[in-house]
């Protein structure tokens, strides 16, 4: 059985005072002017360590993998004859605040950098062995969210809820991980609600087979987003679930042999990324791009790993694309492809009969 406590505002910074000795904690926080244009503020993932910190009635521009796999990181330094390490920036164990579209895309950052191929990611280990989760209630609809869609509106990751309003915060604890945090404070019966209905209701496309999988590959439907799409890499720099990234050593100027090895958040969207040894680039176009990108996240994440689409309905590709176009309206364009490809099929059948 859950517990819940209501905190007023002093109670919400003396808690994350006291969490803050053995946690560093992110959460959505306000950039200002950190936004596309001149006077725009942004929300992104950030260090808070108060109340007035958080960002908790605005969804974040960019997303809670930053945490775990920064855009930019140093791995390791190396000489001639050794490397050594980078050190993580802080040695505090880390707690994320997010919502639960949030917290269930870190289940699909697991399959890619400790599941996939069975050789598990050193760099992002290191981190996510000592993450820890707070659910953030969600009461607000977002354009372009459809998490109620995929069943990713609740999850079970975390080990305490909270519910932020304008004069303090109710916390839920789901066990008794952070039980000695919150004696003392004021009991309450309020019980944390996951998001229940969307605006936008998205019907996620299944391919059946192997078959209707490469019928939707030549498709005509890609053929807008040659033109469309302008290869930027912006849905999937932002993008919960996407995880490319490129490597570079970087040499220093006095000796060439000396240096450091970092890593860069990267995309399948841009050309230079595609291109593989030799010169060869096996997605020439933008389209190809494009396609490779969505049926990456329809149909390939769950033919390798079983467990539904690489997606979980946040919404930030649609919110962010400066061509504005909608990840959910592809997913709709889809459905269309199926059912003519899938009448196609069946004529074949019929005539073959
Ligand atoms: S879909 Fe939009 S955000 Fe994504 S690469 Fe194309 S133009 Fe950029
Ligand atoms: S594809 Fe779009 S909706 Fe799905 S996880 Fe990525 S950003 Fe969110």
């Amino acid at each position: 059985m859950s517990k819940c406590y209501d905190l007023n505002i002093d109670e919400v910074n003396q808690l994350l005072g006291k969490l803050s000795d053995k946690y560093i904690i992110y959460a959505p926080k306000r950039v200002f002017n950190g936004g596309r244009y001149a006077l725009d503020d942004t929300v992104i993932y950030g260090e808070i360590s108060k109340f007035e910190d958080i960002e908790f009635d605005k969804r974040t521009i960019f997303s809670i993998k930053e945490v775990l796999t920064p855009l930019s990181q140093t791995l390791f330094y190396f000489t001639e004859d050794e490397f050594k390490e980078a050190k993580i920036r802080d040695s505090r164990d880390i707690l994320i605040l997010g919502r639960a579209c949030d917290l269930n895309s870190i289940k699909i950052q697991d399959q890619i950098f400790k599941e996939n191929g069975g050789i598990e990611d050193y760099f992002y280990s290191r981190l996510r062995d000592k993450t820890y989760f707070v659910l953030m209630e969600c009461n607000n609809q977002y354009d372009g969210c459809f998490c109620c869609s995929l069943g990713t509106n609740t999850t079970d990751i975390h080990d305490v809820g909270i519910s932020f309003r304008e004069d303090g915060a109710y916390v839920e604890l789901e066990n008794s991980f952070f039980h000695e945090y919150l004696t003392g404070f004021k009991p309450s019966s309020y019980e944390i609600q996951f998001p229940k209905e969307n605006k936008l209701v998205v019907d996620y496309p299944h391919i059946d087979n192997e078959e209707e999988y490469n019928q939707l590959k030549i498709h005509p439907m890609w053929d807008e987003y040659e033109k469309r799409c302008i290869a930027c890499g912006k849905c999937t720099v932002v993008c919960n679930t996407c995880t490319c990234f490129t490597t570079t050593d970087i040499y220093y100027n006095d000796n060439c042999n000396v240096g450091e090895r970092r890593r860069t958040c990267s995309s399948c969207m841009l050309e230079s990324f595609d291109k593989v040894a030799g010169g060869e680039n096996f997605r020439k176009t933008t389209k190809d791009r494009y396609r490779f990108k969505i049926l990456h996240k329809v149909y390939a994440h769950d033919a390798r790993f079983h467990t539904g689409p690489m997606c979980v309905g946040c919404g930030l590709c649609d919110s962010d694309c400066p061509q504005l176009i909608s990840y959910s309206a592809t997913l709709e364009k889809i459905n269309l492809a199926l059912k003519e490809i899938r009448l196609e099929a069946k004529k074949e059948e019929t005539d073959n009969a």
